[in-house]
């Protein structure tokens, strides 16, 4: 086995530092351009990637971790485990990826705890597993041609069975899938490929004894294969816990460990193998504490055959290059690595080898991010409580007046493309201030007019003022800074740019208010502050390292509970404050969830608790997988929780019926451009009213209609009043 490069990283960003790959993916699906113009455009992308990690310096490159949409999806297609009813569509892999008329696409979830969404597997016992090594040996003779020998990453077998729909029934496939894995090794060793990378991250979260055994079986008949390259098995976003000793006890080379998240904890049980450490994060946006690094890497030096400088990750989830970055206040850049960074640093450690550059990079507290997601013993933050539900809910009937089963959005209405050109021109200054302001106003008479007319119950303004839910704040606190170029993959080729938390956030000034209260100026109706909460706002950015995450939210929460103070100060009656990442950030492992669970509510209370009684609080939830959270849900103590249902059944209903307070489960799935007829959205209603008392039951969509045109929406929300109205005419007597 030849000897594992030096330096090396676990993945890098594939949507281009332009975003090449959205642009071309984009026209393809459009009818714009051909498959082929499709293919040269990854394949430029793939030149520049090993051209550039070639010229930083680094030793040891990946290949196949491009993707032209995901690599979960790409390590389904590599097995052959493409369901059948996608093998007649023109395109099958788009088909799996993004459904076709007809034909519904593959579910789509989070990867770990990260922003990133990967195409969920259906394995069973009718998967006909068969092996398409087309891609990765493609990568792999395509680098070479370029004169670069690489080692291919693949989402490992355990990961890729785990990830499945239904992981019970996959792992039962294991033999079979094993089997084409050992076909690959044999392929990729008859290639002359020396290493190959198989990722296996789900080896961080708590695992069953079926499950361990799996990582046993898995890894020891692969490293018995009688042909293969080296085997690099890659964990990250955390420590392998009790999958550690299971994996040491087989024959696998090389071990990737996340040394940032993860820690030292056990890993002699590596003696003698070649350990990737992950010393280099690639989750955030700062450059690494040269002391930490060192540190790491000289522990691992005691016992492992052989250390390699790494990422402690992929660095798909961090934007290409500061340089794109030009107009950051030099003290801000000073502290940032994004990718090309993050690798020039790798390369910069391998190289300073046992001595560690100390004399690199802005000072920085020493090991302060490694403990950045411990539990601290501080208190959890709560600001006052506000009165029981039974007081508030009185207070608020008598001052709202509203009907039984009131009516209401999620908040935003359709961001049309006059407004995106709009703000487009204030930042190319080519749109005054004046101006735009005006036509937000504009647009928020439209909605709230709208609202009137189809006659909602609590109306809100629209939000068309906010280019995103996240960067909207990120750009009125301080202590937060924006990108320009900071585009990160989230899906496809949807790409966000995360707003920088790198300092101590304070709210210089109301950010809403006056929004709101143009809004409740133009009507009689009560009219509902749309507001983020903090546990979300910090989720979807990239955040400072140097203090606890549970402060950093809690800083966060009180900029929060300025505006809310504000706005019920400007007369609004209902505010709502949005939690939909509230599960996101929940740790991987169970030991450390509830201590999670406990600081984010607090936080949300200390963001809404300073409103009076009559002060309705609401707050919204999607992403379906609520039912992991339920308790911390009702320990917000929201007066009402809108939550997403059309898609995730009535089951959600009986769970969160317990919370004895309002209750709005959608009863519009706004993910499809499909209008519901209000005989439909009467019969959701009926099934909620069989397991909820009407007096606690809202009507409404199951979030925001922001990428809804206005046709659809009000088509569809005259339903749901239509619906709301025959529900209530049966009500009373
Ligand atoms: N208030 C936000 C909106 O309506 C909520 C969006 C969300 O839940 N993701 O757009
Ligand atoms: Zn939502």
């Amino acid at each position: 086995m030849p000897a594992f490069p030096q330096s090396t990283v676990l993945g890098y960003p594939r949507i281009g530092p332009h975003r090449e790959l959205k642009r071309a993916l984009e026209s393809y699906w459009d009818g714009r351009s051909t498959r082929a113009d499709l293919e040269s455009a990854g394949a430029a992308i793939r030149e520049r990637t090993w051209r550039g990690l070639a010229g930083l310096g680094l030793e040891g490159l990946p290949s196949n971790t491009f993707s032209l949409y995901d690599q979960v999806l790409d390590t389904a297609v590599l097995l052959g485990a493409v369901p059948e009813r996608y093998l007649q569509a023109a395109d099958p892999y788009f088909a799996m990826a993004r459904g076709t008329d007809g034909l519904a696409p593959l579910r789509m979830t989070k990867w770990f705890d990260t922003n990133y969404h990967y195409i969920v597997p259906e394995v069973g016992p009718e998967t006909a597993f068969k092996l398409d090594a087309a891609k990765p040996l493609g990568e792999v003779r395509e680098a070479r041609a370029l004169g670069y020998e690489t080692r291919p990453v693949v989402v490992g077998p355990v990961t890729f069975l785990l990830l499945s729909a239904d992981p019970a029934a996959a792992l039962a496939r294991l033999d079979d899938v094993l089997a084409c894995y050992e076909e690959l090794l044999g392929a990729l060793a008859a290639e002359g490929v020396a290493w190959v990378q198989l990722d296996e991250p789900a080896l961080v979260a708590d695992r069953t004894p079926a499950e361990l055994a799996a990582v046993r079986v898995a890894y020891d008949r692969l490293g018995n294969a009688a042909a293969r390259p080296g085997l690099f098995v890659a964990s990250y976003f955390g420590h392998l816990g009790e999958a550690l000793p299971v994996l040491a006890a087989t024959p696998v080379e090389a071990v990737g460990v996340d040394l940032v998240r993860g820690g030292l904890d056990g890993l002699e049980a590596l003696a003698g193998r070649t350990v990737v450490a992950g010393v280099v994060s690639g989750r955030d946006v700062w450059r690494t504490p040269p002391e930490r690094a060192a540190r790491a890497l000289e522990a691992v030096r005691t016992f492992a055959g052989q250390v390699v400088v790494s990422t402690s990750c992929s660095l798909l989830h961090v934007p290409y290059d500061v340089a794109a970055e030009p107009e950051l206040v030099p003290a801000l850049r000073e502290r940032l690595a994004f990718a090309e960074q993050k690798v020039a640093e790798v390369v910069a450690l391998a190289r300073a080898g046992t001595t560690a550059a100390h004399d690199r990079g802005a000072p920085h507290e020493p090991d302060a991010g490694h403990h950045a997601r411990a539990t601290g013993d501080e208190d959890h933050g709560a600001v006052g409580a506000r009165s029981p539900y039974r007081v508030r809910a009185a207070a608020q009937a008598a001052r709202l007046g509203l009907p039984p089963l009131p009516v209401t959005t999620i908040g935003s209405f359709p961001q049309t493309g006059e407004l995106r050109a709009a703000r487009a021109a204030v930042a190319a200054g080519t749109l005054g201030p004046e101006e735009y302001e005006s036509r937000v106003r504009a647009e928020i008479e439209r909605v709230v007019r709208l609202q009137e007319r189809l006659g909602l119950d609590v109306l809100v303004h629209g939000e068309p003022e906010r280019n995103d839910m996240v960067q909207y704040f990120a750009e009125h606190l301080d202590g937060f800074a924006v990108t320009r170029n900071g585009w990160v993959q989230s899906y496809g080729s949807r790409c966000t740019r995360p707003p920088i938390l790198h300092g101590d956030v304070a709210r210089p000034e109301p950010i809403t208010v006056g929004w709101a209260a143009y809004a409740r100026s133009l009507t009689d109706r009560p009219v509902k502050g749309m507001l983020t909460g903090p546990v979300t706002i910090v989720a979807w950015s990239f955040v400072r390292d140097d203090l606890p995450l549970r402060e950093v939210v809690r800083q966060v929460a009180d900029a929060v509970r300025e505006e809310v103070r504000d706005l019920e100060a400007a007369g609004v009656p209902i505010i709502q404050v949005d939690e939909p990442a509230l599960r996101e950030l929940l740790p991987l492992r169970r030991t450390a969830q509830a201590g999670y669970l406990e600081w984010a509510v607090a936080a949300y209370r200390r963001a809404t608790s300073g409103a009076g009684d009559g002060t309705q609080i609401h707050t919204h939830l999607c992403y379906s997988d609520a039912g992991q959270i339920l308790a911390a849900i009702d320990g917000l103590d929201a007066d009402v929780t809108t939550i997403e249902s059309a898609r995730s059944g009535a089951g959600i209903l009986d769970a969160v019926g317990s919370f004895g307070r309002g209750l709005g489960p959608g009863v519009y799935d706004i993910h499809s451009p499909r209008v519901p007829d209000a005989a439909e959205v009467e019969d959701l209603l009926r099934r909620t009213l069989a397991v909820l008392p009407a007096e606690r039951v809202w009507v409404n969509p199951d979030c925001g209609l922001k990428t809804r045109t206005y046709e659809q929406v009000e088509a569809a929300l005259a339903n749901v009043v239509a619906a709301a109205a025959t529900l209530r005419a049966e009500l009373s007597p």
